[in-house]
């Protein structure tokens, strides 16, 4: 994990999933330790918030609350399985069945995993009908698959990732 994180590649499976965690990261190095939220640490393309003589050493996953369900869904580039798309989705139901909380991380789509605010916010408070594409300014494009491409799986497996992680919840 601590690989695949430090390293930050656009399309690892690791960064999203931190995402939707809320992960916080603990840093070591020359200045001392510190602490960095997973929505800080992955910045841009194999960019990240580590300095010069840092290594991430510890990682740090709260236990969800009651109610509470995840998961993790990609569309795989078919040689080497990174993610085309891959969205982490990690929901906290309240009584009545709707979301209390939502978070959602999506990874091969932009330069950097990134938090789908957006979705999130649109979510909280209401069932899974209102999820809406979120504001990517830039997406990925290769031999793989255009940015636009891209872009509809990231709605697609947002969908997917939230409804499975909402069945969990429930
Ligand atoms: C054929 C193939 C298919 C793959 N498919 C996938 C896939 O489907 N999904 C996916 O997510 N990944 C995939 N990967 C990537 C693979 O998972 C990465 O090699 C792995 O994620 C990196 O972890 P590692 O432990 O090997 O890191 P390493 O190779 O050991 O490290 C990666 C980089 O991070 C640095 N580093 C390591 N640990 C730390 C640390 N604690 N603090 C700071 N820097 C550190 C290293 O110096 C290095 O620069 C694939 C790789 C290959 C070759």
């Amino acid at each position: 994990m601590g690989g695949s994180i430090a390293h930050a590649d656009p399309a690892a499976d690791w960064p999203a999933t931190m995402l939707a965690l809320d992960a916080q990261f603990d840093i070591g190095g020359p200045d001392g330790e510190r602490a960095v939220a997973a929505s800080d640490f992955f910045v841009d393309l194999f960019i990240t918030d580590l300095q010069p003589g840092e290594v991430l050493t510890g990682i740090r996953i709260a236990t969800p609350p009651e109610n509470s369900g995840g998961a993790y869904v990609k569309m795989r580039q078919s040689a080497s399985g990174f993610a085309l798309a891959g969205v982490a989705a990690q929901v906290t139901l309240d009584d009545a069945g709707n979301c209390a909380s939502v978070a959602v991380g999506v990874t091969g789509v932009a330069p950097a995993a990134y938090r789908a605010h957006a979705v999130e916010d649109a979510l909280v408070g209401q069932g899974i009908d209102a999820v809406a594409a979120d504001g990517v300014e830039e997406f990925q494009e290769d031999h793989h698959a255009s940015g636009d491409y891209r872009a509809h799986l990231a709605r697609v497996f947002t969908q997917r990732a939230l409804s499975q992680a909402i069945e969990r919840a429930a």
